[in-house]
């Protein structure tokens, strides 16, 4: 085989098997996990060895899996995810992946925190806004077009991001076909307008709810804000005093540039953000 690195700073536990080296194959070449993206995830922060909310993780993907017609035994991902803890020697920060194929092979993956992330969190973001091609309410009343399911087949995304990385920009935030925010491709969007912290609402849009998000909102909430889903226009966020993309591991990013036009930095705004969502 060609072009395949041998993993070597990574922790790899397969549900029914344990911990294994962490080049061991662990997928059929028929999977349709791979053959056609079908199944699902999830992406969670570690911090010294223990997970960031592993709960609300674990509740989305048992939603993944119920609309994709998965099994799904909480117990069993819980137990396999203290597995690879166990067996990841460093402290400080990782990033952790639970994933689940439509051949059900199920398995966690942990790896060091990206390299680019700790630059993106001291210099904030710098986006375009791209077309996801459908309008705002395209999901409702079609659940099989899985709105809100964190699947495996996230091409679009990536593609997205590449785009991006080609115009000289950090990230995307997709706009429906009629002009309305939605998401990043691996976060939410959160906005500040005075004393209120806005994001799209869910359901209709098809966007992912967001632990990180829903966290923020639950904690911020306690802290004076208010908080609301609200549909909103590219012009609505140009007016806004600081907009984030959220996102577990990576956590809250400010950013400093849509479509070409600068934001100032709000640094103390900024931080209390960040804090509340455990950052
Ligand atoms: N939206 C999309 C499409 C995502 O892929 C993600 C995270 O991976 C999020 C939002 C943010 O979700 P969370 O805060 O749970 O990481």
């Amino acid at each position: 085989m060609t072009g395949v690195e041998p993993a070597s700073d990574a922790v790899l536990a397969v549900l029914g098997v344990g911990v294994v080296d962490p080049s061991t194959p662990v997928i059929r070449a028929d999977d349709a996990g791979v053959t056609r993206g079908d199944g699902c995830f999830e992406g969670l922060r570690v911090v010294d060895g223990a997970v960031d909310k592993l709960d609300a993780h674990l509740a989305r993907m048992a939603r993944s899996c119920a609309a994709l017609e998965l099994p799904f035994d909480p117990d069993s991902w819980r137990a396999l995810v203290a597995e690879a803890l166990a067996a990841w020697p460093h402290p400080g920060e990782a990033a952790l992946k639970l994933v689940l194929t439509r051949g059900t092979v199920g398995y966690a993956w942990l790896t060091p925190l990206a390299a680019d992330y700790p630059r993106l969190r001291r210099d904030g973001l710098r986006i375009i806004t791209l077309s996801r091609g459908t309008t705002i309410d395209a999901f409702a009343d079609a659940p099989w077009l899985l709105g809100g399911v964190k699947t495996l087949s996230y091409a679009v995304n990536m593609a997205a991001t590449r785009e991006a990385a080609r115009r000289g920009a950090d990230d995307v935030l997709f706009v429906s076909a009629d002009g309305f925010v939605l998401e990043a491709p691996t976060g939410t969007a959160v906005w500040a307008v005075g004393r209120t912290l806005r994001t799209t609402p869910l359901g209709a849009s098809g966007i992912l709810g967001g632990t990180t998000q829903q966290r923020l909102f639950d904690r911020a909430t306690d802290a004076g804000w208010r908080v609301e889903e609200a549909t909103a226009r590219v012009d609505d966020l140009h007016e806004a005093d600081v907009l984030w993309v959220v996102s577990s591991v990576r956590g809250p990013i400010d950013v400093i540039e849509l479509d070409g036009k600068q934001r100032a930095r709000r640094p103390e705004l900024d931080a209390q953000i960040r804090r509340l969502a455990g950052f």
